[in-house]
């Protein structure tokens, strides 16, 4: 399988990234991991406009779905006619959220014409060619960590989190580990919000993952350089500061 990043600035868009967005592709099907918002730009300029088969939103904070509202201009209003409902698997107010953040006043709020949604809770489903397991992970809100399976090749990807054990259940044995490190360490990080470079290092160790993929990393309150090191110094596999339009072949 192949991942594409298409977004991966924690939090708010950064300079240089949109938010959180992984377009995971195999045997010609797309789905789309998050779809932060500024992600509709990089859809287009690695992917394209409609190049993707389905959605899978890890937790309904703002920054890994409000493009999943401007998706719905794109898909209902195609100059060649509107494209058939996408299949969108997210926490179970997903459909509510988004036609809120959607809609005006004079518009409808149903948008069951453009997204069929199904309700994520723990355990393991077939989309497309993947085998997609997913748990609940330590933040405030319902969130999914997602292990993603194709022909013997596992993606895992963390989601926001802070330490928690379903995260190495969920990245056993991971040929990418695609993880966030949105704090530094060594200072005072309010508790179960996030993880640090080396937070998520244990976490690959704990796992035995083969690499380590940092993102959701907080430009203007980061630092590239001391969550990298940090990292480092907990595990011993190769690690790398995820970017837009990176592609990895797992
Ligand atoms: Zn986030
Ligand atoms: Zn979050």
């Amino acid at each position: 399988m192949r991942l594409t990043v298409l977004g991966c600035a924690g939090s708010f868009p950064g300079p240089e990234a949109p938010c959180s967005a992984y377009l995971v592709e195999a045997d010609g099907f797309r789905l789309l991991v998050d779809f932060g918002p500024g992600s509709m730009t990089t859809l287009q300029r690695f992917s394209g406009l409609y190049a993707v088969d389905a959605i899978l939103l890890s937790h309904l904070h703002c920054d890994h779905m409000l493009d999943a509202c401007s998706y719905v201009v794109a898909r209902r209003y195609a100059p060649e006619g509107p494209y058939p409902p996408l299949p969108v698997y997210a926490p179970v107010a997903a459909p509510e959220r988004i036609a809120a953040a959607y809609g005006g006043e004079n518009e409808p709020m149903a948008i069951n014409d453009v997204y069929t949604f199904y309700a994520l809770q723990p355990g393991s489903f077939p989309i497309g060619p993947f085998h997609v397991t997913v748990d609940r992970v330590n933040h405030p809100i319902e969130t999914y960590g997602v292990r993603i399976e194709h022909e013997g090749r596992v993606l895992a990807y963390s989601a926001d989190t802070a330490p928690c054990e379903a995260l190495i259940r969920l990245a056993q044995g991971a040929d990418a580990f695609l993880c966030e490190a949105s704090y530094l360490d060594g200072v005072d990080n309010p508790p179960d919000l996030h993880l640090t470079g080396r937070e998520a290092a244990e976490h690959a160790t704990k796992a035995g993952v083969g690499k380590l993929l940092l993102t959701h990393l907080v430009p203007a309150w980061g630092s590239e350089a001391l969550t990298l090191e940090a990292a480092s110094a907990a595990f011993d596999g190769p690690i790398e500061i995820v970017r837009p339009g990176a592609r990895y072949d797992i």
